[in-house]
């Protein structure tokens, strides 16, 4: 079976897999890829789309995590800040450098001077990895770097860097890679029960959610990798099982970057409530976030209120006071639940774990349950050598590779190489570098079907970059099945146009129902 294609209920039926993985988010994905690239025999299943949780719904960063510092948590952050120069390796062209700004401001929850010293053990603890060392600026400076900061009250502040990715693009990656080293792949394919033989959980019950139909999937270990869902998962072994999670649910807004004016990503603490919080960088838009509230009991119905909008709206405010942001500036608006571990109920939801935990079922089953997109390949690692422990000798299941392969897209470290050829077919710069950053060392594919139709060269919207040859690559090698997969996480058309994307729909459904004629 050819990597880049969904994986049929048949083949579901017909393959014996060594191991099944519920969940196609950043962990899934990960503990799929890493165990294929051991040669265990993997299938990986998906109730919607790759990413369409919270993976697509995060912050986007991929940190060290300054503020983890200050709840003490160093080996977090150290591992956190291994994976930033790894991940900046294998995916460079979805993995970016993100310069941020830190300022300082009389009376902020955190002072200046401690604020210092973090930077400083920040930049120790990344080592030889580090993007940047950081660099303490005085108020002058730091104007002179951003300017529209508020002045009243700022002290001086620090220039530091981070990394920043597409959360969702980087999932798909890491699926695809899985695919590429043998595992099957099934988005729109649910869960509904476990197979439960001898006592033990030996694989699960699957409904294609596209097609209909259902089948049993038989696996020799089953690892539940459904981040805010996984407590619903765990209770098909066991209905008595208690929850491992207290998710929460963060929300960010979209708003026109030139509204804000940030050169920046910018790191601050809420005037609100003395909440860290961010203002980021995305091409020509400026995203806000989070907030961390409790969650909705049903994960699907997590979106930003009314008062998260104000919440970060006022926030931004308190920074960028000339933006004078309104609710009318925002443009798009996301949230997800952050699959956090279950703490004291009495103790903060911003101060919960962002570590994470593997439980074993009392029928066996494997539930990999909190953590961060930042730190998906440890974790991964770690499941795999518990999988590769239950299944015995039997596959190549030693060291995990996953920190050696790069991911589709990532075989090329200098991008630059690849614009020339775009220009040449006429494409604008503008389109070119856009292209270059998503599908980096594949973007070669995408040229080649702008040559075989020269129609698919057009934009798909107005106001956005993203051409018609995204949608059929995405058809044929990123297995998206509907005009939402298009639309949200392989081009992001939703999140950055005011219409969220309505003007493409039409030229997107047309272009998918042509490539599945001919497929
Ligand atoms: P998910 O991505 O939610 O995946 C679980 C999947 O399981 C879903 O796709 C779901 O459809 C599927 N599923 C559910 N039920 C079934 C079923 N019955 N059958 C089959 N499939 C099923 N981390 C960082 O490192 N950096 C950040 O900047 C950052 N920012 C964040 C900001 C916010 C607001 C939030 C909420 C989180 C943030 N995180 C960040 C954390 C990170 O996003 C999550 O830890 C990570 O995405 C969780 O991935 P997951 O695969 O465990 O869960």
């Amino acid at each position: 079976m050819t990597p880049w294609v969904r994986a049929s209920l048949q083949d579901l039926d017909t393959v014996r897999s060594d191991l099944l993985v519920i969940g196609g988010g950043i962990t899934g994905a990960g503990i799929a890829r890493d165990a294929a690239l051991r040669g265990i025999r993997v299938a990986l299943v998906e109730a919607r789309d790759f990413g369409s949780g919270t993976s697509s719904r995060s912050s986007r960063l991929i940190h060290g995590g300054l503020r983890y510092l200050e709840q003490g948590r160093l080996h977090l952050v150290l591992e956190s800040l291994r994976e930033r120069a790894l991940l900046l390796r294998l995916a460079p062209h979805l993995v970016r450098p993100l310069p941020f700004v830190l300022p300082f401001f009389r009376g902020d929850r955190v002072p200046g001077w401690k604020a210092r010293l973090g930077l400083i053990l920040y930049d120790l603890l990344a080592g030889r990895g580090n993007v940047r060392r950081h660099q303490t600026l005085g108020k002058r400076g730091l104007l002179e770097i951003e300017p529209l900061l508020r002045e009243r009250g700022l002290t001086g502040g620090a220039l530091y860097h981070d990394a920043q990715c597409d959360d969702a693009r980087l999932t798909l990656a890491v699926a695809r890679a899985a695919g590429s080293a043998g595992a099957l792949l099934a988005n729109y394919t649910r869960v509904l029960a476990l197979r439960i033989e001898g006592g033990r959980v030996a694989g699960a019950r699957v409904r294609d959610e596209l097609a209909g139909g259902e089948t049993e999937i038989r696996a020799r270990v089953v690892v539940n990798a459904t981040g805010p869902w996984c407590d619903a998962i765990r209770q098909l072994e066991d209905p008595a099982a208690v929850p491992v999670l207290r998710p929460t649910k963060g929300a960010h807004l979209v708003v026109p970057r030139s509204r804000v004016g940030n050169r920046h990503a910018i790191i601050f603490t809420s005037p609100l409530d003395g909440r860290v919080m961010f203002i980021l960088p995305w091409e020509a838009w400026t995203y806000i976030g989070t907030t961390d509230t409790d969650a909705p009991p049903v994960p699907e119905r997590a979106a930003a209120d009314q008062a998260d909008i104000l919440y970060l709206l006022r926030s931004a405010n308190a920074v960028f006071p000339a933006a004078r942001l309104s609710e009318e500036d925002v443009v798009a608006t996301w949230a997800g639940l952050r699959p956090l571990l279950a703490a004291d109920p009495t103790v903060p939801a911003s101060r919960i774990s962002r570590e994470h935990r593997i439980v074993a079922g009392p029928a066996g089953m494997l539930t990999i349950a909190g953590g961060k997109l930042t730190t998906f390949r440890p974790m991964a690692r770690e499941v795999v050598d518990q999988v590769a422990r239950l299944l015995g000798s039997r596959p190549a299941a030693g060291r995990s590779l996953s920190a050696s392969v790069p991911l589709p897209g990532g075989e090329a470290r200098v991008l630059d190489t690849f614009r020339n050829p775009g220009l040449e077919l006429g494409l604008p710069e503008a389109t070119v570098d856009y292209l270059v950053r998503q599908y980096g060392a594949e973007v070669p594919a995408l040229y080649a079907l702008c040559r075989q139709q020269v129609e698919l060269k057009d934009p798909l919207h107005p106001d956005h970059a993203a051409i018609g040859a995204q949608v059929v690559f995405a058809v044929q090698r990123e297995l998206a099945c509907t005009a939402e997969d298009v639309l949200e996480r392989r081009t992001r058309l939703a999140l950055e146009t005011r219409d969220r994307g309505a003007a493409a729909r039409a030229g997107v459904e047309r272009l998918l129902s042509a490539e599945r004629r001919l497929s």
